[in-house]
């Protein structure tokens, strides 16, 4: 019987093929990437209409920049020189390509075209990558599920009742749904990895300072970090390689040489320590999850790696720190949308007027909730009790694992507590979605890296009669330490050569 995910390629259209088979079949000259761009192209058109995942996206000069990377591969450039060339990426409505519209999922930007290249944008265009749309979000990357965007809803690929996560709901559902081969997002508090898990793919976040933030829509900036979702471990290590790497123009990015992160998957984890924090394995974990988890974390001991319980005792104060901190910096970062500077304009009778009418008319209700948040935790009287303890607790957090990864090489968590929830179900209820983040956003505020990788499906049920609920992917977390995400993408790769059913497609019975 053949393995899971060794099947040959024949049988699969390209835009469903990985980088790594994508790349081989251009070097060779089996494919153009002219073809793999209309094949994307072609699947946005028949699938797109029901999952929402682009806002917009210009399919002549998507087209124009294959064309200019198949001259390339006919002069003989080759992949070992621009890992990435002929490869079709689209990209998350908050990182500036120039010449297109930039609108972080709000209206408040209107028309607004970027005029110059995010740097992650730069290296990729080095790399040969096709760079192409704007993937939906949610509004200033502030959310779970991609509901908060201003333009549209994006659904879950696997069940397009269901949210597809956030805030990169885009960049997930585009991946799943074979509408692109790989894409970026940025994760301020989770928003790569909760939608890489809820979609079934791959999403990693690398360390604070790996990937320059130049050209990123600032949402929190002690917190922001690009990064992306790919089908596979070695895809998102291949492209990690390529964004990665110190950037003159963002002060927070750190001169550490980039590894060689797909070339380093050897698949050997024997010997490695991976702790299981006692913390995380909460009362409200879905059962199906927690099977999922424990079943992967006895695969990874099949592999050789030893399986510790640690604790991060500080864990129960990460949301709240989290929830301050972002909205602080949240609402210093937006006060720069305030009409005059950038797109929209509602006029007033004096300055006050135009800013506030404009605000009031561009901002979507979550954006003015973080806002009014951050606003009340900086001001004078409660600074000190907020923002000034919430400081605290971050290096707490910090602390706590930085002294796990003293004993650990790395630690597994679920991803997030449930599988993907229905549209509507928890948009009503901000506290209810800040908690779905509760996995995710420690990595954020102590700085450390993280990936998501799949691990497995909730049972299909018949929860409510008349309406069955189809299996749900479910994905496992490995964190590392800061700058330690050749270790992560080691393990999430030995993983899941060994796991089965990891070539699974979501259905698109549309
Ligand atoms: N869901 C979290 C929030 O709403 C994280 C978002 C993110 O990582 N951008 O803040």
């Amino acid at each position: 019987m053949p393995q899971p995910g060794a099947a040959g390629t024949e049988d699969r259209m390209i835009n469903q093929l990985t980088i790594s088979e994508l790349t081989r079949k251009l070097a060779r000259g089996e494919v153009s990437s002219r073809a793999a761009v209309q094949a994307c192209l072609d699947q946005i058109q028949r699938v797109d209409g029901h999952i929402r995942a682009f806002l917009s996206y210009d399919s002549a000069e998507a087209l124009a920049q294959a064309d200019g990377a198949d001259r390339a591969l006919a002069a003989g450039q080759t992949h070992a020189q621009r890992p990435l060339l002929g490869v079709p990426v689209a990209i998350k409505d908050l990182i500036a390509v120039k010449g297109h519209p930039l609108n972080c999922g709000s209206k408040i930007l209107g028309k607004f075209v970027s005029p110059y290249d995010a740097a992650v944008i730069e290296r990729l265009r080095a790399a040969g990558a096709v760079i192409f749309g704007r993937l939906n979000m949610d509004e200033f990357a502030m959310g779970s599920s991609t509901e908060n965007s201003a333009f549209e809803v994006t659904r879950n690929p696997w069940d397009t009742s269901r949210i597809p996560g956030g805030s990169s709901g885009g960049s997930a559902a585009a991946v799943a749904a074979d509408e692109c081969i790989a894409s970026l997002g940025s994760d301020t508090g989770g928003s790569i990895r909760q939608p890489a898990a809820l979609c079934g793919v791959v999403g990693i976040k690398p360390s604070y300072g790996r990937v320059s933030r130049y050209g990123l829509v600032a949402f929190a900036s002690s917190l922001d970090q690009i990064g992306c979702f790919a089908k596979d471990v070695r895809d998102a290590a291949m492209v990690l390689e390529v964004l990665a790497g110190v950037d003159p123009r963002d002060s927070t990015s750190v001169p550490q040489p980039v590894p060689h992160y797909s070339v380093d998957l050897n698949g050997a984890i024997k010997g490695m320590k991976l702790g299981l924090p006692r913390e995380y394995m909460i009362g409200g974990l879905d059962p199906d999850v927690k099977d999922a988890i424990e079943n992967a974390v006895r695969q990874l001991a099949k592999l050789g790696a030893e399986v510790v319980e640690i604790s991060l005792p500080h864990t129960e104060y990460a949301i709240a720190a989290y929830y301050i901190i972002a909205t602080a910096e949240a609402s210093a970062n937006l006060a720069r949308f305030d009409g005059i500077r950038y797109g929209l304009r509602v006029e007033g009778g004096d300055p006050i007027e135009l800013y506030s009418r404009t605000r009031g008319a561009g901002f979507g209700a979550e954006v003015k909730r973080r806002i009014i948040l951050g606003t009340y935790v900086l001001s004078s009287g409660y600074y000190d009790a907020y923002y000034l303890r919430a400081q605290k607790v971050r290096t707490l957090i910090r602390q706590d694992f930085l002294k796990a990864f003293q004993n650990v090489d790395a630690i597994v968590t679920p991803t997030t507590p449930t599988a993907a929830f229905k549209v509507g179900e928890k948009s009503d209820d901000p506290l209810q979605m800040y908690l779905s983040d509760i996995f995710t956003v420690a990595a954020n505020v102590a700085g450390i890296c993280g990936i998501s990788v799949p691990c497995g499906f909730t049972s299909a049920g018949d929860s409510e009669p008349g309406t069955p609920t189809p299996k749900l992917p479910i994905g496992l977390q490995l964190l590392g330490k800061p700058f330690g995400e050749e270790t992560i993408l080691k393990i999430a790769h030995a993983y899941e050569q060994s796991a089965s059913r990891r070539s699974e497609k979501p259905p698109l019975t549309l």
